[in-house]
Protein backbone atom coordinates (compact mmCIF):
# COMPACT_ATOMS: atom_id res chain seq x y z
CA UNK A 1 0.00 0.00 0.00
CA UNK A 2 1.33 3.43 -0.96
CA UNK A 3 0.12 6.79 -0.14
CA UNK A 4 -0.06 9.87 -2.59
CA UNK A 5 2.53 12.47 -1.83
CA UNK A 6 -0.03 14.78 -3.03
CA UNK A 7 -3.34 14.42 -1.63
CA UNK A 8 -2.44 11.69 0.99
CA UNK A 9 -4.98 9.29 -0.61
CA UNK A 10 -4.27 5.32 -0.01
CA UNK A 11 -3.31 3.87 -3.19
CA UNK A 12 -2.32 0.21 -4.42
CA UNK A 13 1.23 0.35 -5.08
CA UNK A 14 -0.06 -1.12 -8.37
CA UNK A 15 -1.43 2.51 -9.22
CA UNK A 16 1.00 5.15 -8.13
CA UNK A 17 2.12 6.83 -10.66
CA UNK A 18 5.88 8.21 -10.18
CA UNK A 19 6.07 11.81 -11.31
CA UNK A 20 8.86 14.38 -11.08
CA UNK A 21 10.04 13.19 -7.71
CA UNK A 22 6.45 12.50 -6.04
CA UNK A 23 4.39 9.32 -5.89
CA UNK A 24 0.53 10.48 -6.67
CA UNK A 25 -2.32 8.73 -7.24
CA UNK A 26 -4.36 8.88 -10.70
CA UNK A 27 -6.30 11.41 -10.11
CA UNK A 28 -3.35 13.91 -8.56
CA UNK A 29 -1.37 12.70 -11.51
CA UNK A 30 -3.85 13.59 -14.40
CA UNK A 31 -3.90 16.68 -12.64
CA UNK A 32 -0.67 17.38 -12.64
CA UNK A 33 0.22 16.59 -16.38
CA UNK A 34 -2.85 18.64 -17.08
CA UNK A 35 -1.36 21.64 -15.53
CA UNK A 36 1.95 20.95 -17.37
CA UNK A 37 0.72 20.90 -20.81
CA UNK A 38 -1.51 24.39 -20.54
CA UNK A 39 1.57 25.88 -18.65
CA UNK A 40 2.83 28.44 -20.87
CA UNK A 41 6.68 27.57 -20.27
CA UNK A 42 7.46 31.03 -20.67
CA UNK A 43 5.36 32.06 -17.42
CA UNK A 44 8.78 31.74 -15.81
CA UNK A 45 10.15 34.48 -17.38
CA UNK A 46 7.08 36.78 -16.71
CA UNK A 47 6.50 39.54 -14.39
CA UNK A 48 4.05 41.98 -12.97
CA UNK A 49 4.86 45.36 -13.75
CA UNK A 50 4.40 48.12 -11.06
CA UNK A 51 0.49 48.69 -13.03
CA UNK A 52 -0.14 45.46 -11.98
CA UNK A 53 -0.29 43.98 -15.73
CA UNK A 54 1.66 40.78 -16.42
CA UNK A 55 4.62 40.95 -19.04
CA UNK A 56 6.42 38.34 -20.90
CA UNK A 57 10.70 39.08 -21.19
CA UNK A 58 12.67 37.13 -22.59
CA UNK A 59 15.21 34.48 -21.47
CA UNK A 60 18.08 37.19 -20.56
CA UNK A 61 15.72 39.73 -19.33
CA UNK A 62 14.24 37.34 -16.96
CA UNK A 63 17.54 36.22 -15.95
CA UNK A 64 18.75 39.67 -15.23
CA UNK A 65 15.75 40.82 -13.22
CA UNK A 66 16.25 37.63 -11.35
CA UNK A 67 19.62 38.34 -9.89
CA UNK A 68 18.84 41.50 -9.08
CA UNK A 69 16.14 40.65 -6.90
CA UNK A 70 18.13 38.07 -5.41
CA UNK A 71 21.70 39.84 -5.46
CA UNK A 72 21.37 43.34 -6.12
CA UNK A 73 22.21 46.48 -6.41
CA UNK A 74 24.30 45.14 -8.57
CA UNK A 75 26.44 47.47 -11.13
CA UNK A 76 26.71 46.33 -15.00
CA UNK A 77 30.48 44.42 -15.00
CA UNK A 78 28.98 42.20 -12.08
CA UNK A 79 25.66 41.79 -13.60
CA UNK A 80 27.61 40.73 -17.00
CA UNK A 81 30.09 38.73 -15.28
CA UNK A 82 27.38 36.63 -13.54
CA UNK A 83 25.06 35.91 -16.64
CA UNK A 84 27.91 35.86 -19.38
CA UNK A 85 26.67 38.26 -21.36
CA UNK A 86 28.01 41.61 -23.16
CA UNK A 87 27.42 45.25 -21.66
CA UNK A 88 25.59 45.94 -24.63
CA UNK A 89 23.53 43.23 -24.44
CA UNK A 90 22.70 44.07 -21.26
CA UNK A 91 22.03 47.57 -21.61
CA UNK A 92 19.52 46.53 -24.65
CA UNK A 93 17.80 44.65 -22.23
CA UNK A 94 18.20 46.88 -19.38
CA UNK A 95 16.03 49.31 -21.02
CA UNK A 96 13.57 47.28 -22.04
CA UNK A 97 13.19 46.08 -18.40
CA UNK A 98 13.11 49.86 -17.46
CA UNK A 99 10.47 50.54 -19.57
CA UNK A 100 8.60 47.80 -18.56
CA UNK A 101 9.12 49.29 -14.79
CA UNK A 102 10.66 46.39 -13.74
CA UNK A 103 14.16 47.65 -12.83
CA UNK A 104 15.69 50.53 -12.36
CA UNK A 105 19.60 52.01 -12.31
CA UNK A 106 20.65 54.53 -9.56
CA UNK A 107 23.41 56.54 -8.90
CA UNK A 108 25.56 55.33 -5.98
CA UNK A 109 28.90 57.38 -5.70
CA UNK A 110 30.77 57.08 -9.21
CA UNK A 111 28.75 53.81 -9.53
CA UNK A 112 25.87 53.22 -11.40
CA UNK A 113 23.60 50.05 -9.77
CA UNK A 114 20.43 48.32 -11.16
CA UNK A 115 17.86 47.19 -8.71
CA UNK A 116 14.55 46.30 -9.41
CA UNK A 117 11.51 49.04 -9.29
ZN1 LIG B 1 -3.72 12.13 -4.89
Amino acid sequence: MGQCNKCGASVNASEIYEYAGESLCEDCYLERRTKLVTCDPWAVYSARSAKGKTLQLTEIQGRILNLIKSKGPLDAPEICKQLGISETQFQNDFATLRHMELAKGFKDGEKVLYTIF
